[in-house]
């Protein structure tokens, strides 16, 4: 674009200073784009990471100064101008602006909308209002989490998902008596395979969790804050307090304010468009009609790969999402690492190994799709490989410990 275009270029702005934001601006500095880049949070910090929230933050391992994404002199070096503590509360498509909550108006040439998620919120009829009830999001929520996480306490921990397993390893690692109730019969039904989640069960177990599966919170009780909670056969337990982890909403207000296509998220075309010409999602909060049907991720990895996507498109590229999804999550001593995406009915094959770790293969159609490693980066590590390669080794060959990884990979070729 020749440089005098720039002068009348409003240039992109980006609603949400979070990982997909971030990585919008910066992959558009890196990528040579000129025109002014704004991103607007709502929160009062700077972009920061989420994942070390329900583990290091809450642990109080890591401090504050170390979830920062970049450093505060980044924005200024990369011309980037950063508002936060800022709500854009319409978007305008006609005249191409945004109105912030104090009603100031900013024009865009591009919008990206990485708002995110938020999670589900426990109903206000069974007690989801009361103090002592908490949500996972934000650095703010864990501040406040942190002071009624006091050793001896019991908390109870509503969902069997990734945050409610991480907020109960840490809270037992702090001195709290742990309970966790899960409505499914087993942990984490929605995301992996029950081989997976009978180890974490019972790694949760003997770590002195009371773990009940196939429990429904009927409701909690208290006068202002949370006391007790009763459930579905009858049984009623004291409480002090409790974590609310039942999984996490698209933030797509703002989308459908403005008559955007969202189901499950704003829906947007491998590239990352939404059905207006100019506007782009990326991110929790975007959901991607892919060849294979409608993704819609939660985690870093796409985040990173959704937000760099839509700026490389913006600088004119025509690059397709491919995702290649990858997660982690770190409960007591142990590092879960996820390669690939699982689905029910996939075949399992286990590899244990001793000095290697475990790790369960997921097999579809004869095709590797999926590796959980617990305890085992090598084969993350090597599953990831074989994943980008879209490469199955013979599946007598993954379950046989003395097959080593190295000869696994080699097997396929
Ligand atoms: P966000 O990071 O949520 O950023 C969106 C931002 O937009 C927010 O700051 C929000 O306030 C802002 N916003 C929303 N609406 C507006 C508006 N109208 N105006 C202005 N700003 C607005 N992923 C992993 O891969 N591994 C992990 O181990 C892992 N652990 C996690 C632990 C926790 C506790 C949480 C909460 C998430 C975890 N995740 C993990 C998921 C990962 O952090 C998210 O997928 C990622 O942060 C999504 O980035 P995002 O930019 O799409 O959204």
């Amino acid at each position: 674009m020749p440089a005098a275009s720039h002068a009348a270029d409003a240039g992109t702005l980006i609603v949400g200073a979070g990982q997909a934001g971030l990585t919008v601006a910066e992959t558009l500095r890196k990528g040579g784009y000129a025109a002014p880049v704004t991103l607007i949070g709502a929160e009062a910090d700077a972009p920061y990471q989420r994942p070390p929230l329900s583990k290091g933050y809450l642990l109080g391992d890591v401090g504050r100064d170390r979830l920062a994404l970049k450093p505060p002199e980044w924005f200024a070096r990369h011309d980037v101008t950063l508002r936060t503590g800022l709500r854009v509360a319409e978007i305008e498509l006609e005249s191409r602006h945004v109105r912030l909550a104090d009603g100031e108006r900013l024009a865009w040439r591009h919008l990206v909308i990485a708002t995110g998620a938020r999670p589900r919120p426990l109903p206000e009829a069974i007690g989801g209002r009361l103090a002592g009830v908490h949500t996972i999001r934000a650095r703010t929520d864990i501040d406040r989490l942190r002071a009624d996480l006091v050793p001896g306490a019991r908390l109870l921990v509503i969902g069997g998902g990734y945050i409610g397993l991480e907020a109960a390893a840490a809270a037992r690692t702090r001195g709290l008596e742990v309970v966790l109730i899960e409505s499914a019969p087993r942990l984490l039904a929605r995301v992996t395979g029950a081989e997976t989640a009978d180890w974490l069960a019972e790694t949760h177990r003997r770590n002195g969790v009371d773990l009940r599966l196939g429990c429904q919170l009927v409701r909690l009780h208290g006068a202002d804050r949370v006391t007790a909670a009763e459930f579905g056969d009858g049984s009623r337990i004291a409480v002090d307090c409790v974590v609310v982890g039942i999984g996490a909403l698209p933030e797509t207000a703002l989308a459908e304010q403005a008559d955007l296509a969202c189901a499950n998220g704003i829906r947007v075309d491998a590239r990352g468009r939404t059905s207006r010409e100019g506007v782009w999602a990326a991110g929790d909060c975007a959901t991607f009609d892919l060849p294979d049907g409608p993704l819609r991720l939660e985690s870093v990895g796409n985040a990173v790969d959704t937000g760099a996507l839509v700026a490389r498109n913006i600088l004119g590229a025509d690059d397709a999402y491919a995702p290649e999804p990858w997660f982690w999550s770190d409960q007591y001593a142990t590092k879960l690492q996820i390669a690939g995406l699982s689905a029910p009915g996939d075949a399992v094959v286990v590899r244990d190994v001793a000095g290697e770790g475990r790790s369960h293969w997921y097999i579809r159609s004869g095709r590797l799709v999926a590796v959980d490693a617990l305890g085992a980066p090598r084969a993350y590590m090597s599953a990831r490989k074989l994943l980008k390669a879209g490469l199955t080794p013979p599946t007598d060959r993954i379950g046989d410990p003395k097959t080593p990884l190295g000869d696994l990979l080699a097997t396929c070729r």
